[in-house]
């Protein structure tokens, strides 16, 4: 009989934590801010986009959003600190193509991106381009490659650590002229961007959403697209491929996680918003501006984004395995 009772008390306090949840979920977001992490330094590509996502986001989800960064380790710290918040929406996670990466790279990493992070939906897509600063004498790509040949050790390469983008493609750039350059490591771009307008680094492959002002202005040399077809908003930079290298191509994707656990009709809502977001006009502008592609609406869910998620990691763990890189 005893167990009985139990059994029942057991069945009605699980019962009402579903009622709990359910009603909390159709209070969110309530008053309380939303924190979305961005993995990167501040002023960087995921920033800028990130910053210009929920902004319109805020309006669509009736909350503010409020940017967190937390840079380093080619946004793995980032993500790990989501992993840990509270599985209540009040926290959400906007990473890049370094989230399918990090599994291969890290073999230490301690989580599962399609296991311990729900999938709330796609952003955008980001070019990348391969810029030096002005001191570098060569002037194009077809004189860039023999100069590096000839002065590999006197040459370095920013990125913004071992998964990141400007990692990922300068990898890919180094293995297609089959020379390693001193590569440099930062918490994001942005401050590689510093060093390498500075002069104390030579050359970078950065997504568009942070050279775009500097490329506007002259004050970079672009050596090529790292994509198949040219940067619509910078038509005058030839591809890689378009000047005798193939296949040097990669794509930022973007996107937002929320912590495992956090409640269907929660993410629901936090996907609703982003959807309205990525469809605004205002936020399509400011990435064409950037360089950048927002994704249409209907990437930016959930079933969208883990598809690509598995694809992504299923396409570059041969590569780096391959290629016997790990991070740790
Ligand atoms: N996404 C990084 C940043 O925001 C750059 C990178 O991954 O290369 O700085």
């Amino acid at each position: 009989m005893k167990r009985v009772a139990k059994t029942i008390a057991a069945a009605l306090a699980v019962s009402a934590m579903g009622v709990a949840s359910g009603v909390y979920a159709q209070e969110f977001p309530g008053s309380k801010p939303v924190s979305a992490v961005v993995p990167f330094a501040a002023g960087g590509p995921t920033d800028k986009l990130a910053r210009e996502l929920t902004r319109i986001m805020s309006k669509h989800l009736g909350a503010t959003i409020v940017i967190e960064n937390l840079g380093g380790a080619g946004g793995t710290i980032g993500a790990k600190k989501v992993l840990q918040a509270k599985n209540d929406g009040h926290t959400v996670l906007i990473h890049h193509i370094g989230m399918a990466t990090a599994p291969a790279l890290y073999r230490n990493l301690g989580f599962d991106p399609l296991k311990d992070f729900e999938m709330v939906g796609e952003i955008a897509d980001v070019p990348m381009i391969l810029v030096g600063n002005k001191q570098l004498p060569p002037n194009s790509f077809k004189d860039l490659v023999p100069y590096i040949k000839a002065n590999a050790s006197k040459l370095s390469m920013a990125n913004a650590g071992l998964g990141s983008a400007s990692h990922l493609c300068g990898l890919l750039f180094q293995s297609a002229i089959q020379t390693e350059l001193t590569t440099v490591p930062y918490k994001g771009t942005a401050p590689a961007l510093t060093d390498i307008l500075g002069g104390q680094v030579n050359l970078i492959c950065d997504q568009t959403t942070n050279i775009a002002g500097q490329l506007k202005a002259g004050a970079l040399k672009p050596y090529a697209a790292m994509q198949a077809r040219r940067v619509e908003a910078f038509k005058d930079i030839p591809t890689a491929g378009e000047q005798g290298m193939p296949g040097v191509e990669v794509k930022i994707w973007h996107a937002m996680y929320a912590p495992k656990g956090t409640p269907k009709p929660v993410i629901d809502k936090l996907s609703a918003a982003l959807q309205k977001a990525v469809a605004d006009p205002a936020f399509r502008a400011k990435m064409a501006e950037l360089g950048a592609e927002a994704v249409p609406a209907q990437r930016a869910t959930p079933d969208s984004l883990r598809t690509l998620l598995t694809a992504e990691i299923n396409k570059w763990t041969p590569v780096i395995k391959k290629a016997g890189v790990y991070a740790d």
